[in-house]
């Protein structure tokens, strides 16, 4: 027997109560299997939505076309579902209707792997008809059904089969991975935002274990646009790894994916093209960019630390995330790594913003119009250079010598 979460059990048994059948369902039932924590409860049920309102006091409609109405609890929000089978897959996306004629057996059949379609009972007791408990066991991800024709009905599922086999260190059963080789191209009609996402969640997880999974599948190139480049980007960095014989935990995240285009030629750019298309948001693509450029520049030349130029252009949280990320792959060379956090704790000046006098202050001394940005740019060049200590004092002092040269040169 199975430990059912208590925030769980009272829905369960109130539906019970009113005569339905119920089960939890789908992530949490894989989770609870591998004991991991759950994060978030499903319940599929025979009684239909309306009568799932009527029986429980806080309820809201989140997808009540899909035939789920959220339960509240004390511990939460439940999402309880009608038990449902899908109509036929016609854009390659999402079925053209659901039903709510069915069973639990309908129910779980049109789920996308093994692991995902278990349910346990109010009891503990695991359902199981596709084998998911063995796959795991053996550590595989296969897909419920006919691989070929589940990647066809939702492209999606190629993007989650991945991000699965990452974050649960899975291999694809042989007749998954076949098949995700074979019709790679379902992945088109798939809206670019929820690639995005897929990708975001499989760079959370230990990717580095499938390295060589990641490197040789097709999708990449089959998305194309600026992703096209992570199979060379993933195996250089598998290559990388060999060698510096790494086994520490990686970069996640953000970081990875930056890492990742910092190992290809115009990677920096690639990436931000990337977050910008597979809606990232503008923020994270500047980031990635400045974050890729200095992992790139660190990676053609490591025995350089990064200049204080090089790191004026960046800002302190990102080149420690550059820098970390590095340590990862340099963990051969800790020289490497030493000289770059070096650079980044000696940086004397981040920013204009960070410098000890401001615009205005130059303004009060007598500078007029470009005479500001000339002089700002001036006293930055000089606190960089480590001419000057920043500090306010000094940086006046210069900034009144500097003007009456500007003047006198006109
Ligand atoms: P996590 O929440 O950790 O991403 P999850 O398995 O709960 O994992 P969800 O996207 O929350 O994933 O979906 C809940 C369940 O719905 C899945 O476990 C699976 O059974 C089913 N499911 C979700 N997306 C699909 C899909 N594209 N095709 C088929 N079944 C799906
Ligand atoms: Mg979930």
């Amino acid at each position: 027997r199975w430990p059912v979460p208590p925030a769980v059990q009272p829905v369960l048994a109130a539906l019970a109560a009113a005569g339905h059948d119920s089960y939890l369902v789908g992530g949490a039932v894989r989770d609870i299997v591998l004991g991991r924590l759950p994060h978030d409860l499903d319940v599929a049920t025979s009684a239909r939505p309306e009568e799932v309102k009527r029986l429980f006091d806080h309820t809201i409609d989140t997808g009540i076309r899909h035939g789920t109405v959220a339960v509240g609890t004390k511990d939460g929000w439940i999402e309880v579902t009608t038990f449902r089978s899908d109509g036929p897959y016609l854009d390659g996306r999402r079925p053209q209707y659901v039903v709510f004629e069915g069973c639990l057996e309908s129910d779980l059949a049109r789920r996308d792997f093994t692991m995902n379609a278990m349910a346990l009972t109010m009891n503990g007791e695991l359902l199981d008809p596709f084998g998911g408990l063995r796959d795991l066991q053996r550590g595989r991800l296969a897909c419920v059904g006919d691989p070929q024709r589940r990647f066809r009905e939702d492209g999606l599922r190629l993007m989650r089969a991945l991000r699965f086999a990452v974050t649960y260190d899975l291999d694809l059963a042989p007749s998954t991975q076949t098949a995700l080789w074979q019709v790679c191209d379902a992945i088109r009609p798939v809206a670019k935002e929820r690639i995005g996402q897929e990708l975001l969640r499989l760079l959370e997880g230990p990717w580095h274990r499938r390295i060589d999974l990641l490197a040789t599948c097709p999708l990449w190139q089959a998305i194309g646009g600026p992703l096209a480049v992570l199979s060379t980007a993933i195996e250089a960095v598998g290559k990388r790894l060999r060698k510096a014989r790494v086994d520490a935990v990686p970069p996640t995240g953000l970081a990875a994916l930056a890492l990742w285009y910092a190992m290809v030629d115009d990677g920096p750019e690639h990436v931000y093209q990337a977050a910008l298309k597979f809606a990232l948001g503008r923020r994270h693509a500047l980031w990635l960019r400045a974050a890729a450029t200095l992992m790139q520049r660190l990676l053609r030349d490591p025995n350089q630390a990064w200049s204080v130029e090089e790191l004026f252009a960046a800002d302190p949280e990102v080149a420690r995330a550059a820098a970390r990320a590095c340590a990862w792959l340099f963990a051969d060379t800790p020289d490497v790594v030493r000289g770059a956090w070096r650079a980044i704790e000696e940086q004397p000046l981040w920013s204009l913003a960070d410098l000890a006098v401001s615009g205005r202050e130059l303004q009060a001394l007598g500078a007029e119009g470009r005479e500001i940005g000339r002089l700002l740019q001036d006293l930055s060049q000089a606190v960089l250079a480590r001419e000057v200590a920043n500090e306010r004092e000094v940086l006046l002092a210069r900034a009144d010598r500097e003007l009456a040269r500007l003047r006198a040169e006109r």
